[in-house]
């Protein structure tokens, strides 16, 4: 065997980047399978690329049994170097021919061709092909791709579209030129759920998704989700599907959600399957979102592809865009800016401020699979977003047709997609492109003054040093602002102010009386707004605020504040907060949606954060008590109000994951979480035993837990659903989730050894060790148990899979936030799975970076 990885871990730099020496003209690759000796026997032809002189023919490869290699039919004696191999080669065409044999069924890492239940399948992102056979295995190398498969499987699939089949053989043949990170293959006894679309220019595609006997019932939403992308695709974008075929394969073994392989999407069973019994509603909302976002890659990802890893956020960050752009069309723009902004300050905002921040568009890596991150996806959606409010929608839409237009069918960088923006808009791009390079989140702290009818705004912002970048030149921020008179009315609609500088002011004339300001609305940029302000005007706006975001972030801000001070001086609940919310929750003229939103309070990670940022070390029991405090004050004093909404939110006739449905199903889970404070479960259990969908019943059983009521609906549960690997999951999640802060680990320690658990499938690693990180109080308990736990289990985890070991070693990035005493617990638990030996090179990069 060879291996690269016995080489030293070395740092890749951006400003290395050369062309490869060498173009692939075509490949053709023949796969004879086996579990634990498939042959993979490739003919590449290959020419001298003009572009570069850079001869050296150097061909990655990792784990890989070479049999023979062979060059315009000769045998050759090739050079095995670290990562991969080189030989010596003509100066003209030449083909290259080689045989290797690998194991799919000991592959657990999950990377390259392995086996799930026994079905044959791959993940190549990033770099999984050099594990397939020798190639060079980066995406600015592009060619048409011919798959051999020989095998006795049912089904057997790859890329582009069937040209051949018989009896223990099928042939694929994809036209589109594709780097070999978005190849795939996939063989098994599979049943597909099939469908049909016709694209505007009238080509006839025929859709399946395909899926393991006994999941055909969860597949219909599934299919609707991908017809309704295509259609968005083509009337939003201008975009058209390009082959035959389009397979979507379910995979219960597999570290992402999902991957936009050309013509073959494999998922994650758990973001593909749904039916009303086994998902919830915000299963079917993200089942629709990451099937479009897959989809939505075919032009944004593999007709237009990346140079270099580097540039990852050029296909993740637009198609995370253009996802969030489909989601709000479908189901409500106000309530999905919200779950946005939520989840990049929960997440991204803790990278961001932290020992892991990099840029969207990073420098250097030692591991690639550690940079899939909120950064790259989602506050590279949020540069986007930012490019579109200044350039305005119309110039958004001629940039991107050029952008289509220009770079159909090459690798490209954020100077090729910025270039698209100057020459469509003739605005110069250079300043903007910082927020491409810089990393951390820009804190805009704004004053206000008011003098003669002018009313002035100054903004300043200012970015926190982040590792390797200390100083932070100003960027531009698009600031969306308006202004509301006393009564409440809106005197001033939105207007997008540009902030260039590192201080700007800005002034509105003629006014009659001071006016209250509405700023960032939109949540318009990815910055931390710090305003002097109080909690009456955060009221006012509550209550007469014209944008949605911004009235729920008033909200908000006043449930923040409140919880401040009941974590730091043992305050009681501010009776302003308290009436405010009131108020808002019985305007039935809201969406009901929103108002879920507004009844749900902050996480406590984002509160611990909160906190450190105001330089207050958090004390994760003093923020779980107040949150309990709080939420039971709610209940108590909003007690004639929560019955009557939770009846008038009661949706009748049969369940449908619309919008419309699910946001009502949304309020009255909202205000079951508190009316089971103060009913002993007695509602939760009624919900629980009535539910005729995975929504109902999961929020009952979710609101016994509140109420301590959970033990027997608990048991219930897994009798009913022992049999569903993806409900499973739930029951694995929910129980961590709900544990009570000195009973987490316990918890999650005893379902480690439950029967049904298995750490080699990562959805229920995450279902179970990825909710012992998320329970704040829990993971941080006084005890250091849970530290333990995880560590003792990312041990056990990285020898067989460090992609999901390193990724969840996140859950430590905040450790300088804690008191000492939990620094330096931590810090042993890291530094306990850092001595283990042949530790990944995922997880010590992730590590050594958390701790320096
Ligand atoms: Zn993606």
């Amino acid at each position: 065997m060879q291996d690269a990885a016995t080489a030293t871990p070395e740092t890749i730099f951006l400003k290395d980047y050369t062309p490869f020496g060498y173009k692939v003209d075509s490949v053709s690759l023949t796969f004879k399978l086996a579990p634990r000796a498939t042959r993979v026997i490739s003919k590449i032809v290959f020419s001298p690329n003009p572009e570069t002189t850079d001869a050296r023919f150097f061909l990655h490869g990792k784990q890989l049994d070479l049999k023979w290699a062979k060059i315009d039919g000769t045998e050759i004696a090739t050079r095995a170097v670290p990562g991969g191999l080189e030989a010596d080669v003509p100066t003209v065409p030449f083909l290259w021919e080689a045989e290797v044999e690998i194991s799919p069924e000991t592959n657990t890492a999950l990377e390259g061709l392995y086996q799930s239940n026994g079905m044959y399948c791959t993940q190549c992102e990033a770099e999984g092909f050099r594990k397939i056979t020798f190639y060079p295995d980066r995406p600015d190398v592009m060619s048409t791709f011919t798959v051999r498969i020989e095998g006795s499987e049912k089904v057997m699939l790859s890329n582009g579209n069937p040209t051949a089949s018989g009896t223990g053989f099928a042939e694929w043949y994809d036209p589109w030129p594709k780097p070999a990170y978005l190849f795939a293959l996939v063989a098994g006894d599979l049943v597909n759920h099939p469908g049909s679309f016709t694209t505007k220019s009238g080509r006839p595609v025929e859709l399946n998704i395909w899926v393991r006997p006994g999941d055909e019932g969860k597949c219909a939403f599934g299919m609707e989700a991908l017809k309704k992308s295509m259609t968005w695709d083509e009337e939003v974008y201008g975009c058209e599907y390009d082959l035959d075929l389009f397979n979507i394969v379910a995979v219960d073994d597999f570290n992402m959600g999902a991957m936009e392989n050309k013509g073959l999407n494999i998922f994650n069973s758990s973001c593909v399957l749904a039916s009303p019994e086994t998902s919830t509603d915000a299963n079917f909302e993200r089942i629709e979102a990451i099937i479009a976002h897959e989809y939505f890659h075919n032009w944004t990802g593999n007709r237009i592809t990346c140079r270099d890893w580097f540039q990852l956020c050029l296909k993740e960050g637009l198609t995370v865009f253009r996802d969030a752009q489909f989601t709000s069309d479908m189901r409500g723009a106000a309530v999905k800016r919200i779950n946005d902004a939520c989840d990049l300050r929960g997440r991204q905002y803790a990278e961001d401020n932290g020992p892991l921040a990099h840029p969207p568009r990073p420098d250097s890596f030692v591991e690639i699979n550690n940079f899939y991150t909120a950064t790259v996806y989602e506050k590279g959606a949020e540069v986007i977003g930012m490019l579109k409010r200044l350039v305005g929608d119309e110039a958004y839409t001629k940039a991107l047709d050029l952008y289509f237009e220009r770079h159909d069918g090459q690798a490209c960088t954020i100077e090729d997609w910025l270039n698209v923006f100057e020459d469509a808009t003739g605005r110069s791009m250079k300043r903007f492109k910082r927020w491409y390079t810089s990393a951390g989140t820009p804190r805009l702290s704004v004053k206000e003054s008011y003098n003669k009818g002018t009313f002035k705004l100054t903004f300043r912002q200012d970015t926190p040093p982040t590792p390797g970048q200390k100083q932070k030149k100003p960027r531009v921020i698009p600031i969306a602002v308006g202004l509301l008179a006393e009564d409440g009315t809106e005197t001033h609609p939105t207007q997008v102010l540009e902030m260039t500088k590192r201080q700007q002011s800005f002034k509105w004339e003629k006014l009659s009386a001071k006016p209250v300001a509405s700023i960032l609305r939109e949540f318009s940029a990815p910055v931390i707004l710090q305003r002097e302000t109080n909690d009456t005007e955060r009221a006012f706006l509550l209550a007469h605020d014209t944008d949605p975001f911004n009235r729920w972030e008033a909200g908000r801000e006043l449930s923040k504040s409140t919880l401040k001070a009941m974590i730091t001086t043992g305050a009681p609940a501010s009776a302003l907060y308290l009436d405010s919310l009131h108020a808002a929750i019985r305007d039935d003229a809201q969406d009901p949606g929103f108002r879920a939103m507004l009844l749900t309070l902050p996480g406590q990670s984002e509160l611990a954060q909160m906190l450190h940022d105001d330089g207050v070390t958090p004390d994760p029991q003093a923020i779980y008590d107040a949150v309990q405090t709080l939420k039971l004050t709610m209940a108590q004093q909003m007690q004639d109000t929560l019955p009557r909404l939770y009846a008038a939110s009661q949706v009748d006739g049969p369940y449908s994951p619309d919008a419309a449905d699910a946001n009502k199903r949304a309020l009255a889970g909202a205000v079951l979480g508190l009316i089971s404070r103060t009913d002993g479960g007695k509602t939760a259990q009624a919900q629980y035993d009535d539910a005729d969908n995975m929504t109902q019943q999961l929020g009952g059983l979710s609101a016994l837990l509140t109420a301590e009521k959970g033990e027997a609906a608990v048991q219930a549960f897994y009798t009913q659903w022992r049999h569903d690997r993806l409900v499973l999951d739930k029951w694995f999640m929910l129980q961590v989730a709900h544990a009570a802060p000195e009973a987490t680990a316990a918890t999650a320690e005893a379902l480690t050894r439950h029967a049904d658990f298995t750490h080699t499938n990562p959805n229920r690693f995450r279902a179970t060790l990825g909710a012992l990180a998320g329970n704040h109080a829990g993971f941080h308990h006084d005890s250091g148990a849970s530290y333990a736990l995880l560590a003792d289990w990312l041990i056990t985890l990285d020898p067989l899979n460090p992609q999901t070991t390193a990724r969840m070693c996140a859950a430590f990035q905040t450790w300088r936030h804690y008191d000492a005493k939990r620094q330096d617990v931590m810090r042993a638990a890291m530094e306990r799975i850092l001595a283990q030996k042949d530790l990944s090179r995922d997880t010590t990069e992730m590590l050594s970076r958390i701790l320096s």
